[in-house]
Parts: C-alpha cells; structure tokens; sequence
C-alpha cells in the first residue's frame, strides 16, 4: 500500500512529491498521464515565476522539477487515474485507466483544469503567440499596447478589469448584448474609461503571421458587417472545466465537497472534506491559477498528508 499516491504531474504535483519525499514518506508515487511538467508546459515565455530572471519557456522552466523529485524518492506513474475512491475503512483505492488498481493511505488530487476553447479560425494556430486564455500570465507582454477579451462572463470581464491596468485598450468582444457576469461588475467594465464593448459580433477569425497575431476580424449579427480590430493580443475567456472526474464516485457524487463551478473545496493546508484527501493547484477553489501557487498549494498538502500518515501509524489505524 502507498504511503501517497499524487494525481497529476504539474507544478502542484512535483511539489507536493518533492515535499512528501524528502519529508520522509517512503512509499510515494505521482501518477501523471503524459510527461511531468503540466499546464505551463505549453507556454513559450514565463517570466513571473520568482528566482528565474530570465524569460524562460515553461518546458525549461519545469525540465528540472521531475529530476529534483526523484533524487528524494518520488516515482512516476505515467498512467491516467480514472477514480479515487474510499469503499471501506480508511483506506482510499485509486483505479487506473488499464483496470489496476492500488491503495493509498492519503492522496492529493492535482489535476488541473481546462480553459475552454472558442473555436474560431486561428485560435489554435496562434495560441501562445498572440492568443492566451491567461490575463495574469500574459498581460504584461501587452503593456502599453491594445487586446481584445472575448466572452461575456465574470472571467471576461474581470480579466479585463485587469488588462486596463497594463494595456492602453482593452476591447471586450461578446457575442451577444446581454451579459453572464454580474452586473456590478459590468457596470464597473463600462465606467473604464480604456474598456470598449464590442457586443453581438461573432469571431470570423484571428489573423497573423510568423511574429503572431495582427488582428482579430469580426461580424455584426445583425447587419453582417465585417469589424477589424489590429491588435496584437486576444484574451479568451469562454468557461473553464476543472479536472475533477477523479473524485466523481460511480453514483454520480463526489468523494469530497466541490462547490458549484467543480472546484474542489479546501482550507488553508490544502485538506478537503474528506480526511487523508488533499487538493492542490488550479484544481480548487479561489486558485490564482499560476505556477508560484500550485507550487506553494503542493508543499503546504504534502506537509498535510505527511502529518496524516503520522497518525494513522501512530494510532495503529493502518
Ligand atoms: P496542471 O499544470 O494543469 O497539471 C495537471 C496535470 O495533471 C497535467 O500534467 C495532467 O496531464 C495531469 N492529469 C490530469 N488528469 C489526470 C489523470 N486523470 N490522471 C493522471 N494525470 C492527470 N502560470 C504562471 O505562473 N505564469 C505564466 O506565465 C503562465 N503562463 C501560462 C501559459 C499557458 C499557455 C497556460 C496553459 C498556463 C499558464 N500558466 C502560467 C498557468 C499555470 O500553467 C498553471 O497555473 C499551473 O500549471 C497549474 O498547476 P497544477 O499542477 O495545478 O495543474
Ligand atoms: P461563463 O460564465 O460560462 O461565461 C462564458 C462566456 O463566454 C459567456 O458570456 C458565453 O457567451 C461566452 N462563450 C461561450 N462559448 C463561446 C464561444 N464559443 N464563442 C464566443 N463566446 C463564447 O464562464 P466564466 O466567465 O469562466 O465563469 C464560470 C463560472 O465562474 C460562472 O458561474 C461565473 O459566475 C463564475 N465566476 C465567478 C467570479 C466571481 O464571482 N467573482 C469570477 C469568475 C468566474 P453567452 O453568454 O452568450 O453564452
């Protein structure tokens, strides 16, 4: 039986590998479904992430992670988990894609999230080149210089709040008149004075060349006019899905409280509603969604699930 099995092999997993190993757990592995590295990986330019100076891109930011990790006894599991479950007693079962299955006497789940792609022409071409689905991370290459957001929820709008702190204009691009995101926060995105809206447009496409995106071109709705915007950025912010199928049991429940957006509920160690489970990263709730705090959440579980396996041995329980 292992000691720990993490889920999920981004920021918060290797450190929360790093932290179990080297804290004294013996039996860890961290089961991740394609190579160690995460979401991150997919970025060309990282540059907020504290100690790296440079610009770096995510895979060199993270190459070194997995090899730091197994010097203290982590092992890789490159296998999909399809369920974690606790059928009886304390023990937690983790099945895997191949039909195998092990026991665990903790786990933490850090498996992630998706943001959703809106599916128009050059979305995929020029993501990470021009197209980012992340203000935060990427806003600053924007400094000074005008973006446009599509979507018309809270994320949208208040991302682009954000934007109109470092860019000169910010579009937001919805394609409908009516809003998802809350009214005060609408009202706030039209009281800025660098925020123009852009409603009922549909994306025709993003256009651009080797350097990235040029522009963004749109049609009105209703009277099929073609809109160009020049900018060199585009936000899109459609929805996001959580990775939590994991926890979800075979009756449809999940094996810990998750709140209504999917997101794993936790306090401040990481612990969720079920003892022995911790999440960690952009899987639970509030996640600033950046590599520093999945870090930080995978150090502060494994330091839970390390206090956790103590007491089941110091009491018998396992
Ligand atoms: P993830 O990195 O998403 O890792 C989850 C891992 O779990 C994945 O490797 C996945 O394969 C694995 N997994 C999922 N389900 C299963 C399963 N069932 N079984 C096994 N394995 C599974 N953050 C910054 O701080 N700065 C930036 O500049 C920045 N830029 C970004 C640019 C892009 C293009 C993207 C996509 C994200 C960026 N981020 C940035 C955000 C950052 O990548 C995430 O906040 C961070 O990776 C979250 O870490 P995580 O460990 O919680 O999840
Ligand atoms: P969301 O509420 O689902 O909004 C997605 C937006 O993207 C909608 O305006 C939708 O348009 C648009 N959209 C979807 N698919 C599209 C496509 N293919 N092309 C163009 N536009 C598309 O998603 P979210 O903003 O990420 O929010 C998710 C949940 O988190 C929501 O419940 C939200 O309230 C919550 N949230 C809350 C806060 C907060 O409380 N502070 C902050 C962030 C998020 P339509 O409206 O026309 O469908």
């Amino acid at each position: 039986m292992l000691d720990l099995a993490i889920i999920g092999g981004g920021p918060a997993g290797l450190t929360a590998g790093l932290y179990a190993t080297r804290g004294g757990l013996e039996n860890v592995v961290m089961y991740e479904k394609g190579m160690p590295g995460g979401a991150i990986t997919q970025s060309s330019e990282v540059e907020n992430y504290p100690g790296i100076k440079e610009v770096v891109s995510g895979m060199d930011l993270m190459a070194s992670w997995p090899e730091q990790c197994m010097r203290f006894g982590l092992k890789h599991e490159m296998a999909e988990v399809v369920r974690v479950s606790r059928p009886e007693g304390l023990c937690f079962k983790v099945e895997l894609s191949d039909g195998s299955v092990e026991t665990a006497k903790s786990v933490i789940v850090c498996t992630g999230g998706t943001p959703r792609k809106a599916g128009f022409k050059g979305e995929e071409e020029f993501f990470g080149r021009g197209v980012s689905t992340c203000a935060t991370c990427d806003g600053f290459f924007y400094r000074d210089k005008e973006v446009a957001v599509i979507g018309g929820g809270d994320t949208a709008l208040e991302e682009a709040l954000y934007l109109a702190n470092i860019c000169s204009k910010v579009y937001v691009v919805h394609r409908r008149d009516e809003f998802r995101a809350a009214p005060s926060t609408v009202k706030r995105a039209r009281e800025n004075g660098k925020i123009e809206f852009v409603t009922n447009v549909l994306v025709e496409e993003v256009y651009g060349d080797a350097m990235g995106v040029q522009g963004i071109r749109l049609k009105k709705k209703d009277s099929g006019e073609v809109i160009d915007l020049p900018v060199p950025g585009v936000f899109v912010f459609v929805g996001y899905d959580v990775n939590n199928r994991v926890l979800k049991q075979e009756d449809g429940s999940f094996l810990c409280d998750v709140n209504e957006y999917g997101e794993v509920v936790v306090d401040l160690q990481m612990r969720t509603s079920e003892q022995g489970l911790f999440a960690a990263g952009d899987i639970r709730i509030m996640a600033p969604k950046q590599v520093v705090c999945a870090a930080g959440d995978g150090a502060n579980a494994a330091i839970g699930a390390i206090a956790y396996v103590e007491h089941l041995h110091r009491e018998n329980l396992c």
